[in-house]
Parts: structure tokens; sequence; C-alpha cells
């Protein structure tokens, strides 16, 4: 594993281990979650990378199983041989996504002298779903994100200070993030070729300003190549005149605003695929064309996501245009692993090694052994999954949250007089043993969608280049439904090269959805199918797909491709139904509910905004420590 190229390696010393029973399972739409029973392990996880998160790349198979055992097993006590280690701490926050480090970072600008807080993670290193991947190919470093991708940025001084308390770009000021960004220039590529800046803009939202090729099966000898189909409104398309032409007219707004829509709340009231089938009388082809846009950005598609979550993510529901000009999307190498450095930099700077600078923050080493110091006021304990979180007596009059976790097998306690969850609903209905009824069935209307994203490192992406773009989309295929080489950010010392016969990234993003079948469905359906995968079935989906893709334009597996790391998310997007966003009868929301604390314990996490973004995410942690400080 130590070798630069380890794809192989790996591959060859598991293909003979990896459990069939594993591989030949079907997804079975009625399955309940308790089939996802097998135990996984490295087989199944595969190769990491290099660097500080080799170990940390999507869910790791001791989360995975330690989580399913916490379903499992819901009786009230601690093992007889559960450790108490007698720490007692003022704040403990379970999590340390941006979520729990936006509660961190907020709990230590308040803390005063002699106060104490502990974070908790399940994975080995810090950023929840905001991580990276770090490659050694033939000598060059290459960065890709394992989820959360990217931000954008206002481009005038004047919207950056009217928009300058929106929590994005609060956070960026206040952590020291610049808000201007160098690019590489690529070289020797075909000079018409725009690149995306990250990996999912191009679907959607910078569909006008990257190089998009879409991949339609069957329809040619080796299938089909159009290349910015939006240039010329969709008329290349295969299919019906009138699916291409509905298909523009969703695109361009082109299309009579629903009077309804004076009240948006409306919106809420239907799903998107409602609204873009029944209100707008658009074909079903519109639907599934942006069902891959939701999917990537929500988990589940158009049959689930409400209209009004489709318009926050930026999807037409007015017949006007909305502009995209006046904002710029950035992304880190590693995705929004940036900001999540950049947080625990702030209330741990002990915690990456080097300067304080955008370089230092971005490309220094962790230094696991700083992160839980006995005597500092801020702690981090990783690889610790919290299994039972309840008050030692009835909330109203408890006097400590008493926090259980399972680290290397062995289960722990201790105490805390407050508590930040700052994990999904799918954990803390099963974690937290006193949860009020009223939470409880909040979370009954919360459906939670897997993901898969998974970096390929090339040794060349001329096979890209030779098709004119970057960025490549398809609806059938055996993996995934898109994937791009993007032009890296400059980060300090981290400037790779930008050439078609240079190592890159192939970055694929890979949803799970079944539309028409119910939402809660889909996600068991979709986590059996992540979960129940080896490596190497994902390896070979992988292959077939590049093949079926890119070897007519000189694509060869065997020399081309350095390493694979896939990133499994199990509960990555909390997907937003009608009824998410408004009230019905003056009644609270169900995220409402949630968010609302009992006793000594507060709930944060990105899916009580709906749509999961970085600044809110982090807000949401501030927002409940000011709930239980104030
Ligand atoms: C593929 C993908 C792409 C995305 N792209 C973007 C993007 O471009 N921009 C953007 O802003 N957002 C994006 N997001 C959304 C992203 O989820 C949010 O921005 C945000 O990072 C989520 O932070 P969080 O703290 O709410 O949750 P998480 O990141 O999920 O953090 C929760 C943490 O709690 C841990 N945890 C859970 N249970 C326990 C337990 N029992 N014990 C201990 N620890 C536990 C989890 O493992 C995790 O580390 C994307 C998400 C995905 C999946």
């Amino acid at each position: 594993m130590s070798g630069r190229i380890t794809r192989r390696d790996f591959a060859q010393a598991t293909l003979l281990g990896t459990g069939a029973v594993l591989l030949d399972m079907q997804a079975p739409i009625a399955f309940a979650d308790e089939v996802v029973q097998a135990r996984v392990g490295p087989d199944w996880y595969g190769y990491g990378g290099v660097g500080d998160y080799a170990a940390s790349h999507g869910n790791t198979p001791d989360l995975v199983n330690a989580a399913h055992s916490i379903r499992d097993d819901q009786q009230a006590d601690d093992p007889a041989d559960t450790i108490d280690t007698g720490e007692e701490y003022d704040l403990v926050i379970v999590g340390a996504g941006m979520a729990g480090l936006g509660a961190a970072y907020e709990y230590s600008k308040r803390a005063q002298s002699g106060s104490r807080c502990l974070i908790i993670d399940n994975h080995p290193v810090f950023g929840g779903e905001s991580k990276r991947n770090e490659f050694d190919v033939d000598g060059d470093w290459l960065i890709g994100p394992q989820g959360a991708n990217g931000f954008s940025v206002p481009n005038t001084r004047e919207d950056r200070e009217s928009y300058k308390d929106i929590p994005d770009l609060r956070y960026m000021r206040e952590l020291g993030v610049p808000l201007d960004f160098d690019y590489g220039v690529p070289q020797q590529a075909n000079g018409r070729i725009r690149l995306a800046r990250d990996n999912y803009g191009y679907q959607y939202w910078q569909e006008e300003i990257t190089s998009v090729a879409h991949y339609f099966r069957g329809t040619g000898p080796q299938g089909n190549w159009v290349l910015d189909p939006i240039v010329n409104a969709y008329r290349d398309l295969p299919g019906s005149e009138a699916s291409s032409r509905d298909l523009f007219r969703w695109r361009a707004h082109e299309f009579e605003t629903p009077s309804a829509l004076d009240d948006e709340r409306w919106l809420d009231t239907m799903t998107y695929k409602q609204f873009l089938e029944d209100e707008l009388e658009l074909a079903p082809e519109v639907t599934r064309w942006a069902d891959r846009i939701v999917t990537g950005s929500a988990g589940f598609g158009c049959d689930v996501i409400s209209a009004y979550g489709a318009m926050r993510l930026g999807l037409p529901v007015r017949g006007e245009r909305r502009e995209y000009d006046s904002w710029t999307r950035h992304s880190f190498p590693g995705g929004n692993d940036g900001f999540s450095r950049y947080f625990v930099k702030k209330f741990m700077p002990r915690a990456i090694r080097g300067t304080d600078d955008f370089d230092g923050i971005m490309n220094g080493g962790i230094d696991f052994a700083a992160l839980d110091q006995p005597g500092e006021a801020m702690r981090m304990r990783l690889g610790a999954t919290v299994n039972r979180v309840r008050h030692d007596g009835p909330p109203e009059t408890a006097g400590h949250v008493i926090v259980s976790y399972i680290q290397n097998g062995t289960h722990h306690r201790l105490k805390a007089k407050r508590v930040v969850m700052a994990c999904g609903g799918w954990i803390n209905k099963y974690v937290v043993h006193d949860l009020p009824d009223q939470h409880r069935t909040a979370y009954e209307s919360f459906v939670h969608a897997p993901f898969l994203v998974a970096n390929v490192a090339v040794r060349n992406w001329r096979f890209v280049e030779r098709l004119g773009t970057g960025a490549c989309m398809w609806s059938d295929g055996e993996f995934g439904n898109s994937c791009n080489i993007r032009l890296p950010m400059h980060t300090g010392s981290y400037r790779p090269q930008i050439h078609p016969d240079r190592p890159a990234l192939l970055t694929f993003y890979v949803p799970f959805y079944y539309p028409g079948e119910p939402a809660a469905a889909q996600g068991i359906a979709g986590r059996w199918e992540l979960f129940s995968t080896s490596y190497a079935e994902f390896e070979r989906r992988i292959q077939l797909q590049m093949n079926e893709l890119f070897a007519a334009t000189g694509f060869d597996w065997q020399s081309d491709v350095a390493g694979i790391v896939l990133n499994r998310w199990g509960h990555a997007y909390m997907t937003p139904q009608p009824g998410f966003f408004f009230s019905r009868n003056s009644q609270p929301t169900a995220a409402e509910i949630v968010a609302r604390p009992f006793g000594r314990i507060a709930i944060a996490h990105s899916e009580l905004e709906g749509i999961q973004h970085w600044g809110p995410a982090a807000d949401r942690g501030k927002r409940a420590i000011e709930a239980l400080f104030s």
C-alpha cells in the first residue's frame, strides 16, 4: 500500500477474498433496513489513497458495523464492562462535520477560562462529508473531494458587502478564508474546452460556461456523444422533437409562471415532478433530465423532492430567467474540506501543523496527537461512535447528560453538562434514549439518501480531452451518471499541472434512486446496493463504464488507471419532501420540532435546512450553542 500505484495490488489481493454473498445480492425495494446485516471489512472498504485521509474515506467499516449494532441493540444500559472515563465536560458535541465544527467554533468564542469541550466523531478524521482524498501518481500529488464540493462567492465588492451576513460569507470573513482564488491554466488541450471548477456545477448551474458532453447509449454503433447540447437548444439530443423543445423551455424558463406562485409556499405542497408534469405540463423527459441534477445535490429525484426544495436548488419554477454570473462557483481541491480545516485551525491551532495562512491550513499535516490532549479547553476524540446519550434523570431537572461511546471495540462513558447532537436523524433516533416523542415523530418524515463519490486517478485524460470536454454525463450505464476532470484551484504549494497527458482525478458522482417507489423504500434499496457491493465489484463497474465511454477515444484501463478511492455515504442527504419547509394548520414543521432543545441537549445538523450547505450547517451548530447557553 505504500507504493505510488496501489489499485491493482489492492484489487488482486482482495478479489479472492471478496464475499460472494455480498456480490450477487439484488437491491430489493421492499426489504427492511434490518437486511443490511453483513459485517463489512477491509476488502469492502478498498484503497484509500495516501496521506492523512487514507484511512478515512466515506463511511469506514468500523463505523458501518458499529452503526448497525447500535440499531440492533436497543438496551437501555451500557454493558457491564463499560469503562467510566471519569471525565466531565461543560459541552460534548457529537459529530465533527460542518455543524459540529460550527458549534465548537461558537463555543470556543464564548468559553470562559477553565471550561472544557469535547467533540466526538466516528470517523478517523474530522470534517464529516467535507473531507478529501489524496493520491500520489508517479510523483504527482492530486487532491479530490470525498463529498461536499463547492461554494459560491459574489464577484463585486458591493455584493460582498450586501451579503456579508449570510452564513457563508460571515464565516469566510471570520475564519480568514480568501474570497478570490487562482486556478491553473490548461496546457496542450483543445483550446475550446472549458473545464469546470467543481464536480457538479456543470450538470446545470454552470452548464453554459463549461464544456459538457452527453453520452447516449445505443444510438449508433459506438453510442452517441452530444457536446454542449444547450448551445443548439437540445435539438441534437436523441428522442422526440417535442421532448427536446420542452427541455429547452424548462431550461430557458420559457413558460408561464403559474399564478399560484404568488405565494411560494404553494410549491411545498407538491413534488417537483408534479410541478413539472402537472402544473407546467412538460414532457416526462424533462423530469428524467432534472432527476440527475436533483439527485446529485439532494439525494433522491424529482418524485421525492418538494418543488420548493427544487427552487432552493436553483431549478426553474418561474417563467423568468435567473442569472448566475454575478457569483462565481469555487471548490477547494478537496471540496469543502477547506472549510473544515479552517474551523479546526481556528479553535484548535495545533491540530494542523504549519502556518496560519491559506497554504498552511490547506496543506499542513494533521497532528492527531494534538487533538485529544488532557488539560486543553477544546478536545476532539476521533474513531469513537456514540451509542447512547441520555440525561441522568428527567430532562427538565437532570444535572448531566451521560454520553457513551465505542472506541476500538471498547465501551466508554463520560458526563457532560450540555450536549449538541450534530448528527442526523437516522442515528439520533437510536442513540438519544430520552428523545421526546415529538422529536421522534417528527423524524419519521425525514428520508435519507445514500451517495457514492468515486475518485479515479488517471495517468492522463487525453481520452476525455479528445471528446472536446472535461465533463461527461449519461443516463443508462453501469456506474453513476456523471464524471469530470476539473480545473484545480491553486492552494499555496498545491499547484498540479493541467495537461491532458499528465495525471488527474476523474470524479464520479453516483446517486442511488428508484423513481416511483416510496421515498423510504428508495433509501433502503439504495443503502442495500451501496453497502452490499464489494470494492472489487464497483471497480468492475467503473471499468465497464469507462470502457463504454472512452474506449473509442483511446482509453486503456490497464495503463491509464492508477488508483480508485470509493467514498460511500450511507445517509448522504436528507431529501426534503413536500411539507418540509412550511407548516400546515399553523403547526410547527418537523425540522422546527427537531431543532427545539430538550433538557440539556440540542440537535443541530444541516438536514434541518432541507437543502444541505456548509455555511447554514455551521450556523445550525452556532444556534444550538446559543440555545443551550443563553
Ligand atoms: C456528495 C455530496 C456533495 C455535496 N456538495 C456540497 C457542496 O457543493 N456545497 C455544500 O455546501 N454542501 C455540499 N454537500 C452537503 C454537505 O452535506 C453539507 O454542506 C455539510 O458538510 C454537512 O455537515 P453536517 O455537519 O450537517 O453533517 P455531516 O458532514 O454528515 O457530519 C456529521 C458527522 O457526525 C458523525 N456521526 C454521526 N453519527 C455519529 C455517532 N453516533 N457518533 C459519532 N459521530 C457520529 C458523522 O459520521 C459525521 O462525521 C454535499 C454533500 C454530499 C454528500
